[in-house]
């Protein structure tokens, strides 16, 4: 994903926000329903099985369960007592009980509890957990721990939830027990058994209680989750949308770095086609050597180190003899292959520092840079000994004549060619195949 728009990204994390808020809201539960219409599971039990005379009777149909009671203030403590099971119980097997439900994940209970008798409408909801720590049904009947919480029985038929929080260990039932603290502590992690029974404050006479439902629920996300994956997903996703920014940086950084060093190459090859250009410009395309704008800048660099240094500066004018007679006689192509042979030889008897260049159509002009009049003038001579010795190709002999001057410190660039140009012309005039100074 090269591009993450920041804009949808934001949009998105609201609305999921936003959608887990609402369904956290609304409730999402998990519920645990406690069945209350079967018979074999629900037993009723009164003060009359510890010698009282307190009578009670249970009927169970698909609307719930409910007892009706005829407390007697013969016993000491009276009392009725409905005993809910939550697994299938053999009252021969003790141990039948042992495997019972954890409903220790649960946070809230729920019970539809009427109540029909005298005052004060106060029962008692016990649940009771089962840990072989301290639980022996063969020794001791009440042995299974007892969570009590005191409700006013009418008050609990809407959905009041009763905090299973608030359920607390009957003082009694730890102080008869030798345990350590920790286990009188409230616990649910095993429990088979839910009750229902009257309070120590119950009254001599008739009660009836109908009870329609025993459900315990815990939200499938607590608040602290819910809160925490909320906090995660935003951060989730502000550090991959930075990792995804700070990748598409890198990559828009290559990229750009990929294309200054393309535009670096491409314009180092215009550098140097430039200069080739400019080299070509000042290059005659013949012969190779230079022509008139190439020599100018070494007249001009001459010049000034005339005037500034006074070291001395000549020329050399160069005519080939009769060539229009050769182009006549051989060929214009001969007569360009001897133009290129004729400035190959003048090249190749020259010093380094001499500047040679094609002035036009057969006309040369060597600068001896550094030169006075006199070694212009050997420089010449000797030039013209070896044109007239050389062969071009087999039998022909080609003779040039040569002007020299040497500049004056006050004279122009193009009245000194000028007076080399005279002194070829007394060249040509004096017979040719010949060196003539200007003086
Ligand atoms: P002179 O001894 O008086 O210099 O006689 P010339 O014939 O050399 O002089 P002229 O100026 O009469 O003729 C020059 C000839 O050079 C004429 C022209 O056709 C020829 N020429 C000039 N440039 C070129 C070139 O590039 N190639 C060829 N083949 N001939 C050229
Ligand atoms: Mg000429
Ligand atoms: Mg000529």
């Amino acid at each position: 994903m090269k591009f993450v728009n920041k804009y949808l990204l934001l949009v998105a994390l609201i609305v999921i926000t936003l959608l887990l808020l609402f369904v956290h809201n609304k409730g999402f539960y998990k519920v645990l329903n406690i069945p209350l219409d079967n018979n074999e599971r629900i037993l009723g039990l009164s003060d009359a099985s510890v010698g009282g005379d307190s009578m009670m009777k249970v009927s169970t149909n698909a609307e719930g369960t409910s007892f009706n009671c005829n407390i007697v203030n013969k016993f000491q403590w009276p009392f009725c007592q409905l005993q809910i099971y939550m697994i299938p119980f053999n009252e021969q097997d003790k141990n039948s009980l042992q495997h019972g439900f954890d409903i220790s994940e649960y946070d809230e209970l729920f019970v539809d509890i009427k109540y029909q008798g005298p005052k004060p409408e106060l029962l008692r909801l016990h649940i009771r957990n089962y840990n072989p720590a301290y639980t022996n049904l063969e020794v001791d009947s009440n042995s299974m721990k007892i969570n009590e919480f005191k409700i006013e029985a009418n008050a609990y038929k809407t959905k009041q939830f009763i905090n299973l929080k608030d359920f607390y260990v009957v003082p009694w039932w730890g102080s008869e027990r030798n345990l350590p603290t920790e286990l009188k502590l409230r616990e649910f992690s095993n429990v088979p058994l839910i009750e229902v029974l009257t309070t120590d404050h119950v009254q001599e006479g008739e009660l009836t209680v109908n009870i329609n439902e025993i459900s315990f629920r815990r939200l499938y996300i607590s608040n602290e989750n819910l809160l925490f994956t909320i906090i995660a997903m935003w951060l989730a996703a502000a550090a991959g949308y930075l990792i995804l920014q700070l990748h598409n940086y890198r990559s828009n950084l290559k990229q750009a770095r990929l294309s200054n060093n393309r535009l670096i190459e491409i314009m180092d090859a215009l550098k140097l086609e430039k200069a080739q250009i400019e080299e070509m410009s000042k290059r005659d395309t013949l012969t190779g050597l230079r022509n008139r704008s190439g020599l100018s800048l070494h007249f001009t660099q001459c010049a000034t180190d005339l005037l500034e240094q006074n070291t001395p500066f000549s020329i050399v004018f160069i005519d080939i003899d009769f060539f229009k007679n050769i182009n006549d006689l051989y060929g214009h192509n001969r007569g360009d292959d001897i133009l290129v042979t004729f400035a190959q030889i003048i090249h190749s008897n020259i010093r380094i520092a001499d500047k040679l260049g094609r002035w036009g159509g057969e006309e040369f002009i060597l600068i001896c840079t550094n030169s006075t009049l006199n070694q212009a003038n050997s420089i010449a001579e000797k030039l013209c000994r070896i044109i007239q010795q050389h062969l071009f190709g087999s039998d022909l002999q080609v003779t040039a004549s040569f002007g020299v001057a040497e500049m004056y410190p006050d004279e122009s660039v193009k009245d000194f060619i000028e007076r080399a140009d005279k002194a070829l012309y007394k060249a040509k005039a004096e017979g040719r195949n010949q060196v003539q100074v200007s003086v």
